[in-house]
Protein backbone atom coordinates (compact mmCIF):
# COMPACT_ATOMS: atom_id res chain seq x y z
CA UNK A 1 0.00 0.00 0.00
CA UNK A 2 1.69 3.11 -0.55
CA UNK A 3 1.88 6.25 1.36
CA UNK A 4 -1.44 8.77 1.29
CA UNK A 5 1.42 11.19 1.45
CA UNK A 6 3.58 10.55 -1.69
CA UNK A 7 2.27 12.11 -5.37
CA UNK A 8 2.16 15.33 -3.52
CA UNK A 9 3.85 16.49 -6.75
CA UNK A 10 3.32 18.40 -7.80
CA UNK A 11 4.21 21.97 -6.47
CA UNK A 12 0.61 22.61 -7.14
CA UNK A 13 -0.54 22.08 -3.94
CA UNK A 14 1.66 25.25 -3.36
CA UNK A 15 -0.34 27.35 -5.57
CA UNK A 16 -3.77 26.13 -4.88
CA UNK A 17 -4.18 29.00 -2.04
CA UNK A 18 -3.47 31.68 -4.13
CA UNK A 19 -5.43 30.41 -7.10
CA UNK A 20 -2.38 32.27 -8.83
CA UNK A 21 -3.42 33.42 -12.71
CA UNK A 22 -0.88 32.44 -15.83
CA UNK A 23 1.55 34.93 -17.29
CA UNK A 24 -0.96 35.35 -19.46
CA UNK A 25 -3.93 36.30 -18.02
CA UNK A 26 -1.78 38.86 -15.89
CA UNK A 27 -0.84 40.01 -19.33
CA UNK A 28 -3.97 40.17 -20.95
CA UNK A 29 -5.74 41.92 -18.25
CA UNK A 30 -9.14 40.85 -16.77
CA UNK A 31 -11.48 41.47 -19.81
CA UNK A 32 -13.20 38.45 -21.31
CA UNK A 33 -10.46 35.65 -20.21
CA UNK A 34 -12.25 32.47 -20.45
CA UNK A 35 -13.18 33.09 -24.14
CA UNK A 36 -9.60 34.37 -24.82
CA UNK A 37 -7.59 31.20 -22.83
CA UNK A 38 -10.26 28.45 -24.00
CA UNK A 39 -7.62 26.15 -24.42
CA UNK A 40 -8.09 22.63 -26.83
CA UNK A 41 -6.28 19.42 -26.30
CA UNK A 42 -6.25 16.20 -27.91
CA UNK A 43 -4.91 12.71 -27.15
CA UNK A 44 -2.44 11.39 -29.62
CA UNK A 45 -4.79 9.52 -31.61
CA UNK A 46 -7.13 12.26 -31.33
CA UNK A 47 -10.05 10.71 -30.32
CA UNK A 48 -10.50 12.04 -26.92
CA UNK A 49 -10.93 15.94 -26.91
CA UNK A 50 -10.71 18.57 -23.94
CA UNK A 51 -10.86 22.42 -23.88
CA UNK A 52 -9.95 24.12 -20.77
CA UNK A 53 -12.32 26.90 -20.64
CA UNK A 54 -10.23 28.87 -18.36
CA UNK A 55 -6.51 29.84 -17.81
CA UNK A 56 -3.65 27.32 -16.45
CA UNK A 57 -3.50 27.59 -12.38
CA UNK A 58 0.68 27.83 -11.98
CA UNK A 59 3.39 26.72 -11.49
CA UNK A 60 3.95 24.96 -14.83
CA UNK A 61 7.08 22.32 -13.72
CA UNK A 62 8.62 19.83 -15.27
CA UNK A 63 8.51 17.34 -12.99
CA UNK A 64 11.32 14.39 -12.52
CA UNK A 65 9.29 12.02 -10.54
CA UNK A 66 9.03 8.43 -11.33
CA UNK A 67 5.29 8.59 -11.40
CA UNK A 68 5.58 11.49 -14.37
CA UNK A 69 8.52 10.00 -15.71
CA UNK A 70 6.37 6.30 -16.39
CA UNK A 71 3.58 7.42 -16.95
CA UNK A 72 4.82 9.74 -19.76
CA UNK A 73 7.14 7.01 -20.80
CA UNK A 74 9.26 10.10 -21.28
CA UNK A 75 12.32 11.59 -19.61
CA UNK A 76 9.88 13.95 -16.98
CA UNK A 77 6.19 14.97 -16.79
CA UNK A 78 5.55 19.03 -17.65
CA UNK A 79 2.63 19.99 -15.46
CA UNK A 80 0.16 22.51 -14.55
CA UNK A 81 -3.31 23.39 -12.38
CA UNK A 82 -6.21 23.75 -14.33
CA UNK A 83 -9.62 24.24 -11.95
CA UNK A 84 -11.75 20.67 -12.82
CA UNK A 85 -14.82 22.94 -13.29
CA UNK A 86 -12.89 24.47 -16.58
CA UNK A 87 -12.07 21.66 -18.22
CA UNK A 88 -14.61 19.71 -20.45
CA UNK A 89 -14.17 16.86 -22.27
CA UNK A 90 -15.87 17.26 -25.07
CA UNK A 91 -15.01 14.15 -27.00
CA UNK A 92 -13.88 10.06 -26.38
CA UNK A 93 -14.95 10.69 -22.56
CA UNK A 94 -15.39 6.91 -22.17
CA UNK A 95 -12.31 6.36 -23.83
CA UNK A 96 -10.65 7.86 -20.72
CA UNK A 97 -8.94 5.65 -18.28
CA UNK A 98 -7.48 5.56 -14.88
CA UNK A 99 -5.12 4.23 -12.50
CA UNK A 100 -4.06 4.84 -8.59
CA UNK A 101 -0.43 6.70 -8.76
CA UNK A 102 -1.11 6.93 -4.76
CA UNK A 103 -3.65 6.37 -2.38
CA UNK A 104 -6.53 8.41 -3.58
CA UNK A 105 -4.54 10.22 -6.54
CA UNK A 106 -6.30 8.80 -9.80
CA UNK A 107 -3.98 9.65 -13.15
CA UNK A 108 -6.17 9.47 -16.26
CA UNK A 109 -5.33 8.76 -19.72
CA UNK A 110 -6.42 8.07 -23.12
CA UNK A 111 -7.03 4.31 -23.29
CA UNK A 112 -7.09 4.51 -27.37
CA UNK A 113 -3.64 5.47 -27.77
CA UNK A 114 -2.27 5.63 -24.29
CA UNK A 115 -1.77 9.82 -23.19
CA UNK A 116 -2.05 10.57 -20.42
CA UNK A 117 -4.29 13.89 -19.94
CA UNK A 118 -4.60 14.77 -16.23
CA UNK A 119 -4.74 13.45 -12.65
CA UNK A 120 -7.28 13.75 -9.35
CA UNK A 121 -6.90 13.65 -6.17
CA UNK A 122 -9.95 12.78 -3.86
CA UNK A 123 -8.89 15.02 -1.21
CA UNK A 124 -9.65 18.06 -3.42
CA UNK A 125 -11.72 17.19 -6.78
CA UNK A 126 -11.76 20.53 -7.81
CA UNK A 127 -8.24 20.50 -8.61
CA UNK A 128 -6.86 18.91 -11.75
CA UNK A 129 -2.92 18.16 -12.10
CA UNK A 130 -2.97 18.94 -15.83
CA UNK A 131 -0.08 17.50 -18.53
CA UNK A 132 0.66 20.19 -21.24
CA UNK A 133 2.00 17.54 -23.82
CA UNK A 134 -1.54 16.80 -25.14
CA UNK A 135 -2.21 20.33 -25.59
CA UNK A 136 -3.12 21.35 -29.48
CA UNK A 137 -3.90 25.39 -28.23
CA UNK A 138 -0.49 27.75 -26.79
CA UNK A 139 -1.53 28.52 -23.18
CA UNK A 140 1.05 31.29 -23.17
CA UNK A 141 2.93 29.57 -19.74
CA UNK A 142 6.58 29.31 -19.20
CA UNK A 143 7.81 26.61 -16.99
CA UNK A 144 8.92 27.64 -14.23
CA UNK A 145 10.70 25.19 -11.78
CA UNK A 146 12.17 21.59 -12.02
CA UNK A 147 10.45 19.16 -9.57
CA UNK A 148 11.21 16.32 -7.78
CA UNK A 149 14.98 16.23 -9.04
CA UNK A 150 15.96 14.39 -6.73
CA UNK A 151 14.75 11.40 -8.99
CA UNK A 152 15.69 12.85 -11.86
CA UNK A 153 16.29 9.94 -14.87
CA UNK A 154 20.37 9.99 -15.01
CA UNK A 155 20.51 10.59 -18.73
CA UNK A 156 19.14 14.30 -18.38
CA UNK A 157 21.71 16.92 -17.68
CA UNK A 158 19.80 20.19 -16.57
CA UNK A 159 21.39 22.92 -17.99
CA UNK A 160 18.61 25.76 -17.94
CA UNK A 161 19.01 28.40 -15.08
CA UNK A 162 15.41 27.78 -13.62
CA UNK A 163 14.81 27.14 -9.52
CA UNK A 164 14.91 23.17 -8.87
CA UNK A 165 13.16 21.36 -5.89
CA UNK A 166 15.68 18.49 -4.60
CA UNK A 167 12.98 16.16 -3.60
CA UNK A 168 12.48 12.64 -4.55
CA UNK A 169 13.49 9.11 -4.50
CA UNK A 170 16.73 8.12 -6.39
CA UNK A 171 16.31 6.44 -9.85
CA UNK A 172 15.03 3.50 -9.90
CA UNK A 173 13.20 3.47 -6.56
CA UNK A 174 9.92 3.79 -5.92
CA UNK A 175 7.82 5.62 -2.99
ZN1 LIG B 1 -6.27 8.40 -28.33
ZN1 LIG C 1 5.53 14.07 -10.94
Amino acid sequence: MLRSNTDQPDAHRAARGSRRVSRAARLSGTTNQKEQHMLRGSCACGRVRYEIRGNLLGPVTYCHCWRCRKHSGSSFGTTAGVAASDFVVVAGEELLSDWESSHGVRRYFASCCGSPIFKRDEADPTFLGFRLGTLDSDPHVSVEVHFMVGSKAPWVDIRDSLPQDAQGVPFGERD
